[in-house]
């Protein structure tokens, strides 16, 4: 199964390509959590990205686009992948194909989330992430057991440094120029598998499962 996930920021990529990851026994490959690593280990890619994401703006394709074709190659991928947040834009989605065709796969299906824009901003404000596994948490939606705590390692929860007002808008803004097109790209390819992303976690999931069954 190679799948993307497509949505606004907060519409529940990470989440509910984690419960994919579990549920198809292949991995989930996140840009935005590959360049936070590399942000904190201070490598140069991690070094050029951190301006563009701390003001909230996308990373220039050429970085991620190298990301993603390394990380198809590893052995972990031979029998699916789960993209979330990427591809971004049209070139990152042409780099895509281009890629796959090189490594004769094909995409099953872009599950494309959707989510009105006052649950994404609750989604994002109270989203909460472990500092140690990287595990995520909502405040309200999907609590640790104990407070400012991973229920899964102990870890210290945190808010991402992109979590907040003013560059939300701006992810927002970027989303709605630079990916929103993806839609359109991926339906007239006959890929696209709107999802309603507005119920629990649970609910999405199931939702996602029997859309893909259907596809
Ligand atoms: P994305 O990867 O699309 O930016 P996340 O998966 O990190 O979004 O989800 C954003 C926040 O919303 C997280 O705190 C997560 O726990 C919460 N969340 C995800 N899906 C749902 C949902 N269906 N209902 C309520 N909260 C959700
Ligand atoms: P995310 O964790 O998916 O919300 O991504 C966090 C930030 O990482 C984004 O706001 C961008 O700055 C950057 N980023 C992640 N994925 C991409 C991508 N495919 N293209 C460009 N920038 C990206």
């Amino acid at each position: 199964m190679n799948l993307i996930l497509l949505g606004p920021p907060g519409a529940g990529k990470g989440t509910q390509s984690v419960l994919l990851e579990k549920h198809f026994g292949i991995p989930q490959i996140s840009t935005g959590d590959i360049l936070r690593a590399a942000v904190k280990a201070s490598t140069p890619m991690g070094v050029k990205a951190k301006s563009f994401m701390d003001a909230g703006n996308l990373v220039p394709d050429e970085v991620v686009v190298g990301i993603v074709r390394e990380r198809l190659q590893e052995s972990d991928c031979a029998n699916g992948f789960i993209l979330d947040g990427f591809p971004r834009t049209v070139p990152q989605a042409d780099a895509l194909n281009e890629s796959l065709v090189q490594l004769s796969r094909e995409l099953d299906a872009v599950v494309s989330l959707q989510v009105d824009i006052h649950a994404l901003v609750e989604r994002l404000t109270g989203r909460r992430t472990c500092k140690e596994c990287g595990k995520g948490y909502h405040v309200t939606f999907d609590p640790p057991a104990a407070d400012g705590t991973c229920s899964a390692c102990g870890g210290e929860l945190v808010q991402r440094d992109d979590d907040h007002e003013e560059t939300i808008r701006r992810r927002m803004q970027a989303y709605h120029q630079q990916t929103a097109p993806l839609e359109e790209y991926y339906r007239l390819a006959g890929l696209l598998l709107t999802v309603d992303g507005m119920s629990g976690i649970e609910d999405v999931q199931q939702t996602i499962l029997t859309g893909l069954q259907a596809s």
